[in-house]
């Protein structure tokens, strides 16, 4: 049975097995290669590459400092999205390296984050911060005070920390380690589905795996004018080792004249 060693300190592996354990993985966590050190969340450390170079140093890590065939490598970002500036977006990459081959397989899930921040004001009280973060169940926080920083804070802990005291400046922010965010855990696992189904994906000529969607072709027709909109036509799916390739059309046999920029300029 194929072993994995996942590079993580944030206990990932219970949100990743139960999609990889059925395809015959054994997946094993290792801390001992430092992922903190490619970038945190609380900023302490910037993260200077992509999230795919993260996520692939940290795939590849792990293979070198356990002697693996398979390493994991997992990378959460925050921000962007189709909503820009109006909700948190969280996109989850998983990358899947296999060090005899050198080649990598990426999972991939992203979605709305709801968490929110709140600053902390000369009238915050336990209470108003109750009524504001209570929805966001087992979501844990980090509470900033002009000369303190504390992490991984449950809803209860940081109501008492407003208990006798009231700070009268400072921020809360969600605690986004996977541990500490149940929305992200989410996340994780969604991506783990995505590289489920890459891993039993198989190319028609060669049988590697990954033979799934790489691009969308846009041209769909206009139903109104019959013109070539920038609705999506065809999708191609791609081998990334022998490169073979076909094409599937999309599900809409012709596009609505909305996306239509003769009819809908
Ligand atoms: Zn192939
Ligand atoms: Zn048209």
């Amino acid at each position: 049975m194929p072993h994995i060693v996942l590079a993580t300190k944030h206990q990932k592996s219970r949100w990743i097995a139960p999609y990889l354990e059925p395809l015959g993985y054994q997946i094993r966590e290792s801390d001992a290669f430092d992922t903190d050190s490619l970038g945190t969340f609380s900023g302490e450390i910037a993260r200077t590459c992509s999230p795919e170079q993260a996520a692939l140093t940290k795939a590849k890590q792990a293979c070198e400092y356990s002697n693996a065939a398979f390493g994991l490598g997992s990378e959460g970002s925050f921000g962007g999205g189709p909503y820009f500036g109006l909700v948190n977006f969280n996109t989850e990459l998983l990358c899947l390296y296999q060090r005899d081959t050198n080649t990598a397989i990426y999972g991939h899930a992203a979605g709305p984050f709801s968490p929110i921040s709140l600053p902390i004001e000369h009238h915050t009280t336990a209470q108003t911060i109750a009524e504001k973060l209570a929805k966001f169940e087992q979501q844990h926080w980090i509470l900033t005070l002009p000369h303190t920083l504390e992490k991984g804070l449950s809803l209860d802990e940081l109501l008492a920390r407003f208990t006798y005291h009231l700070p009268s400046s400072g921020k809360i922010t969600p605690d986004l380690r996977a541990m500490h965010s149940p929305e992200r855990q989410t996340m994780i696992a969604n991506a783990a589905k995505d590289l489920a189904r890459r891993l039993t994906s198989f190319c028609l000529q060669c049988k590697a795996a990954n033979f799934v969607i790489k691009k969308a072709i846009a041209g769909l027709i206009c139903s109104q004018c019959s013109l070539p909109t920038k609705q999506v036509k065809h999708h191609l799916i791609a081998c990334d080792h022998c490169q073979h390739s076909c094409v599937v059309p999309s599900n809409n046999a012709l596009a609505d004249p909305t996306y239509c920029q003769i009819c809908n300029p």
